[in-house]
């Protein structure tokens, strides 16, 4: 008899963004007249950058000739992208890496419902509330959580770390014993980001605590203010506690073409349960080579392009349109009255719900009298209960249109 894995039946049934899907298919439906705007989920619209249409048109042309064909490559990238990786994303902030520290994936969603695996079954970890579900979700498979509590909507044995309006919705490090903590900077879904010194306290409390923490920056390009670090491994004794993640659908626009890549230190260790050190990067170098053969070579050398000089300037292009977005939903939503964080380090404005609605009541009403999506904050944690998302991500007349719909509803009169 095969006996499935019961952990999947913790999950409950609704994905968040299928019943937003349902929700928008049945209104649409009723609707067919309504010109439906869609700021909810996070996806891109911009096209891919010149330079890398050029870099994967060539690269094509190299698998059709015999000369210059690539069979599978090496399972932890081509050194051409992770010395690309290195020079332009960490030598430039002063940071120093070997490389076979890096490891090139196919999507930091992957990439970060992956790497648990390299933790021992018994793994505890804390995860900012409200959250990407990806970290959540993924260790509730591999049967890291208790059951989900519907009522509280968490689940059992999970170290929540509340991101409220007091405290900046920075997650601050629990007071609990935790195996590992995954943190999100620039933050999915609030687009608020951590500072230089609370990333210090973090990284000090890590030192202390003997936790790791799994740091998700798929949003870095799009921090604006100074005292943000772009990679963790600004900070002093990082790499002794600190895993990285990084992806270029956001920066570069490759939601459909995937690429992403982890950075494990090799200073960054682990326990046997006699107390004895281990260090990940072997590790992550075992779990890659069992179970991924490599990201496609095309797609390798379109990300090697988004570092070519032509390259940068042209993602940077579309990166500051999406920013532009984000200051159009931020400033439309706080002249019409409503209160607003993130989109200044991030393509994500997280709008408080006006007169204590609940998120669902708010997204039905934007749906239904300004027919625009957004995401209801409750969708990522308890915590987010109250918020919406909105993402910069569409286009810029699009936002302007959905910005002026929803001041015209003169909800704060
Ligand atoms: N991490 C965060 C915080 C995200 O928001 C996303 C995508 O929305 C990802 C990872 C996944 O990125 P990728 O497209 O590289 O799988």
């Amino acid at each position: 008899m095969a006996h499935v894995n019961e952990n999947y039946l913790k999950l409950p049934g609704n994905y968040l963004f299928a019943t937003i899907a349902k929700k928008v298919e049945a209104f649409s439906k009723a609707h067919p007249e309504a010109n439906i705007i869609r700021l909810g989920i996070g996806d891109v619209t911009r096209p891919l950058a010149p330079a890398i249409i050029e870099a994967m048109h060539k690269a094509v042309d190299e698998m059709g000739k015999a000369e210059t064909f690539r069979g599978y490559g090496p399972e932890q990238g081509y050194d051409f992208l992770r010395q690309a990786i290195i020079d332009g994303d960490y030598k430039t902030r002063g940071i120093d890496l070997d490389i076979d520290e890096v490891f090139v994936g196919d999507g930091a969603k992957t990439d970060v419902a992956c790497i648990q695996e390299i933790f021992g079954s018994d793994l505890k970890f804390a995860v900012a509330d409200p959250v990407y579900p990806v970290y959540l979700d993924s260790n509730v498979m591999l049967g890291h959580t208790g059951d989900w509590n519907a009522e509280k909507g968490i689940y059992d044995g999970v170290v929540y770390l509340p991101c409220t309006a007091e405290n900046g919705f920075k997650a601050e490090p629990p007071t609990e014993d935790v195996d590992i903590v995954y943190l999100c900077n620039p933050s999915n879904p609030t687009g608020t980001a951590m500072s230089k010194a609370e990333l210090e306290n973090w990284v000090k409390t890590a030192k202390e605590k003997k936790f790791i923490i799994i740091y998700d920056s798929a949003y870095e390009t799009y921090i604006t203010e100074p005292d943000v670090p772009h990679s963790i491994f600004e900070i002093e004794g990082a790499k002794e506690v600190a895993i990285e993640l990084r992806s270029y659908s956001k920066c570069a626009g490759f939601t459909g073409t995937r690429c992403s890549y982890v950075v494990v230190p090799k200073a960054c260790v682990g326990y046997k349960a006699d107390g004895t050190a281990v260090e990940l990067n072997p590790m992550w170098n075992r779990r890659q080579c069992t179970f991924f053969n490599g990201t496609p070579y095309v797609i390798q050398r379109a990300a090697e392009a988004y570092y070519s000089p032509e390259g940068q300037k042209q993602c940077l292009a579309d990166v500051n349109y999406y920013m532009e977005n984000a200051h159009i939903i931020r400033d439309g939503l706080v002249a019409a009255g409503f209160t607003v964080y993130g989109a200044t380090n991030s393509p994500y404005a997280w709008v408080q719900t006006p007169n204590g609605m609940k998120s669902w009541d708010f997204f039905d009403l934007l749906l239904e009298k300004a027919h625009v999506v957004t995401t209801p904050g409750s969708g990522f944690g308890p915590h987010g209960e109250g918020y919406l998302r909105l993402t910069a991500f569409g286009t810029k007349e699009n936002t302007i249109e959905a910005v002026k719909r929803i001041a015209d509803l003169k909800l704060f009169k």
